[in-house]
């Protein structure tokens, strides 16, 4: 028997791919050698490395002038790496503040540049977020951010915002891989992968290529997308571990049926729980107007 945990991540994981994860733990595919033990310069984990692109690539259709990198750090680095990687010349930005994450990356984001913030679903008690004819956007900012899935409001984006040609850089944790998204819409994608993908310590990224060239000066080494595309992730060690276990999900998850199965699977779930919540009679509540009802954390 297992136990239930609703906590958004770390999270429960497939049974299945933990279960491979062990049978396999001391003598990875004969090699009498634990994954773990492997370099990550070795040919074995190298290959490892590529067959998660590749996968990834494939399940959520990624086009080739998209660049993926796996960034061992925590998800919030990236509050302070995307304008580091992004403000370009003009050094302006906008953010949608529209709970806690948005919020946090907002303010780490105004230690490096002129950032404004566009829209605060704070003014309607984070139960809805408004519409983008009423933010405040200056059509010189070089992106603006927002975070899809609000995971402690449970209060998620219902459409893909549409700020005409500025580019749109996500905060994908706790909702990627969990339904099905085109990769287009967005300049730049982010994800810290202990909510849905794999145990906590990488951040995936997937950019457009031709927002790559526009890192500050003291942009830091590790931090620095454009040269860690070049390195193909692989400047520093990464959590080897963690990007192992990335691949048997990636592998269950394409089993299962990809992005339109497990949004299905979501969708039904956490609609099982609204209806319980909804008609409890007031014991649980959940305030979020429903339209912006997050599919994938449930709070109450
Ligand atoms: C959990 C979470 C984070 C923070 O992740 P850390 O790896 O702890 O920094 C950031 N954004 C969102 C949307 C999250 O759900």
């Amino acid at each position: 028997m297992r136990s239930f945990n609703f906590g958004a991540g770390p999270a429960m994981m497939p049974e299945a791919v933990m279960l491979q994860a062990q049978q396999e733990f001391l003598d990875w595919h004969g090699s009498t050698m634990s994954i773990c033990e492997f370099s990550h310069r070795s040919k074995e984990f190298m290959a490892i490395m590529e067959e998660v692109e590749l996968n990834l690539r494939e399940i959520l259709i990624i086009p080739p002038h998209y660049k993926m990198i796996v960034v061992t750090s925590p998800t919030r680095l990236h509050f302070a790496g995307i304008p580091m990687n992004l403000l370009g010349r003009n050094g302006k930005a906008g953010y949608a503040e529209t709970g806690v994450w948005s919020e946090m990356a907002f303010k780490e984001a105004c230690r490096y540049g002129d950032i404004q913030s566009v829209t605060q679903a704070k003014l309607l008690n984070y139960s809805a977020i408004a519409k983008e004819s009423e933010w405040q956007i200056d059509p010189d900012f070089a992106y603006i951010h927002y975070t899809d899935n609000e995971t402690i409001h449970g209060l998620q984006f219902s459409e893909v915002p549409k700020v005409g040609q500025i580019p749109l850089v996500v905060d994908m944790t706790s909702i990627l891989l969990s339904k099905k998204i085109n990769i287009s819409d967005y300049g730049l994608i982010y994800a810290g992968t202990q909510k849905n993908i794999s145990p906590a310590g990488l951040t995936l990224i997937i950019i457009r290529e031709d927002l790559l060239h526009q890192e500050m000066p003291v942009t830091p080494t590790s931090l620095n997308y454009r040269f860690l595309a070049e390195q193909k992730s692989l400047y520093y060690t990464p959590n080897t571990f963690s990007c192992y276990f990335m691949l048997l999900t990636l592998k269950w998850l394409k089993n299962l049926g990809g992005l339109e199965a497990i949004e299905k699977i979501n969708r039904e779930k956490s609609q099982l729980l609204y209806d319980v919540i909804d008609q409890s009679h007031g014991f649980y509540t959940n305030s979020v107007n429903p339209k912006f009802r997050s599919i994938i954390n449930v709070v109450f």
